[in-house]
């Protein structure tokens, strides 16, 4: 059976508020006790997480091959491995990361002695979307945890396969007074949200994003947010078209276009256009075979369900109307949800495939003449989640990463910044506040506190009654 289990997306029956609203309570005793958990604690909780990833390894793969056909390989490399990394990594630094930083005293507080502790928030939200489900749920959790953290999780209710074994795993590890998984969808969320959690880390898009920064701004929740957008790619004259169009054929095509930091389109030199074609179309058939085999292709995922296949269609058609040209592909018409992989050129800004985030496997293929040009039309849009450089002319490398800004940037490459343990991955302004990964996502889930103790300064300087050896003190 190649095809995905039938769509869904409705099987997950939302959460009742009351039994949100218990669990939310049952979970702030233990957040107080857990702030004087140590690292040792904190590593076997990852040590047991990390061992649970390696034995539901075949559960794993069976949920996400049920919910979009998401290809066994394909599972291992985007869903298994990052989030065992994750734990790795932070069993590595973790009493490193614990560690209270001792601060010197300034001039003007000799006679103190500081340092800054990182002190657990408290009870954390994380709400996770479908496209890497596992990943996006388990990789804040491990940071969630590390930092000594409670959890309610809610997964995407469009991968309901994925959302029950996650609820499964964490019930065989974990008390619900600790990590607990709530099913549902917007009701569910909604509910979580009113409810005054010490942080809410949300991945998804950038419209739901305002929504839960809005409901955070009720309690003064801290929130880190992991949203998404349109992400560019610049390919210069200059550069090595076989591993551009390799990486990008990659990066674009892998969980069927699904992905926040897929290429999202491409502005090719203009002298170089037919040249990069050539390349993207060998790319492809190397990777997913020729055309006509590549729908029965087991390393090509599917469309997560029926509703995001006919906006793909629906974007597709527009562009068509408009007078974009397939350079690949079809026009999809099956019913297993298979969008061929899809190069369009002669793209006009106008299409709505140049308007909302594509999300599918469609990557627009448009040109520039001069470097300022392409720049100007990144940056008449809002900060992308990631930006992407093809280029061996150090120059212009320089001046696009100087003149335009976004959330992370390849150069040469795609995607590979996301696994990077120790780089923080997350967005800017539409595309994100806060980072997570690594170091990064320890911080995202702890509160830096000052702690300053006074030993012998000369605070009493600063306070009445004042005199001239104070004014003398505050000019010196
Ligand atoms: P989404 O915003 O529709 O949903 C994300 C989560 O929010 C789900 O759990 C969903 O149930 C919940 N939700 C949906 N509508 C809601 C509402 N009105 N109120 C409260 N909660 C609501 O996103 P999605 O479709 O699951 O994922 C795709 C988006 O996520 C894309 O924009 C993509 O770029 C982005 N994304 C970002 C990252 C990142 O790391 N920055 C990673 C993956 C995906």
């Amino acid at each position: 059976d190649r095809g995905p289990a039938a769509d869904s997306t409705s099987t997950i029956a939302d959460t009742d508020r009351h039994e949100i609203e218990r669990l939310f309570a049952a979970q702030k005793d233990t957040a107080l006790a857990l702030r004087q958990s140590t690292a040792g604690e904190r590593i076997d909780k990852l040590k047991r997480l990390r061992a649970l990833m390696f034995a539901r390894r075949e559960d794993i793969m069976a949920a996400c091959h049920a919910d979009f056909a998401k290809p066994s390989a394909e599972v291992e490399v985007t869903e298994i491995l990052p989030v065992v990394e994750e734990a790795h990594h932070a069993m590595r630094k973790l009493k490193s990361w614990m560690k209270a930083e001792r601060k010197r005293p300034t001039l003007l507080m000799l006679g103190t002695s500081a340092k800054v502790i990182q002190e657990p928030r408290g009870r954390c939200l994380i709400i996770s979307p479908w496209n890497y489900p596992i990943n996006l749920s388990f990789g804040p959790l491990v940071s969630a945890i590390a930092a000594g953290n409670t959890v309610i999780l809610k997964p995407s209710e469009m991968t309901p396969h994925c959302a029950r074994l996650m609820s499964e795993m964490v019930a065989e590890l974990f008390d619900e007074t600790e990590v607990a998984v709530v099913q549902g969808a917007v009701e569910t969320s909604q509910s979580l949200l009113a409810l005054p959690f010490d942080h809410m880390f949300f991945t998804g898009s950038p419209a739901v994003g305002k929504i839960v920064m809005a409901a955070a701004a009720k309690h003064l929740s801290s929130v880190t947010l992991e949203l998404g957008g349109k992400s560019p790619v610049i390919v210069d004259a200059s550069a090595d078209l076989k591993n551009a169009a390799r990486t990008l054929v990659w990066g674009k095509f892998a969980n069927n276009g699904q992905t926040c930091i897929a290429p999202d389109y491409v502005y090719v030199h203009k002298d170089i256009r037919q040249a990069f074609i050539d390349e993207a179309l060998k790319a492809l058939d190397h990777l997913y075979g020729t055309a006509d085999t590549r729908r029965d292709n087991d390393d090509y995922c599917r469309i997560v369900n029926q509703r995001h296949y006919e906006r793909i269609r629906g974007l597709l058609e527009d562009a068509r109307e408009r007078g974009a040209r397939l350079a690949t592909g079809d026009v999809p018409a099956n019913d297993d949800r298979y969008v061929p992989p899809t190069l369009l050129t002669d793209v006009g800004d106008d299409a709505r495939v140049m308007e909302e985030e594509i999300f599918g496997p469609v990557l627009p293929i448009l040109t520039y003449d001069d470097l300022d040009s392409a720049i100007a039309r990144i940056n008449a849009r809002p900060k992308p989640l990631a930006l992407y450089i093809y280029a061996k002319d150090k120059q212009v490398i320089d001046t696009v990463v100087t003149r335009t800004s976004a959330g992370g940037t390849c150069i040469n490459t795609a995607m590979l910044h996301f696994l990077h343990g120790q780089l923080p991955f997350g967005g800017v302004n539409n595309s994100g506040i806060g980072n997570s990964h690594g170091h990064a996502g320890f911080k995202a889930f702890s509160h830096e506190r000052s702690v300053l103790q006074d030993r012998f300064s000369l605070a009493f300087l600063f306070r009445p009654p004042y005199n001239a050896f104070t004014r003398w003190f505050i000019r010196f």
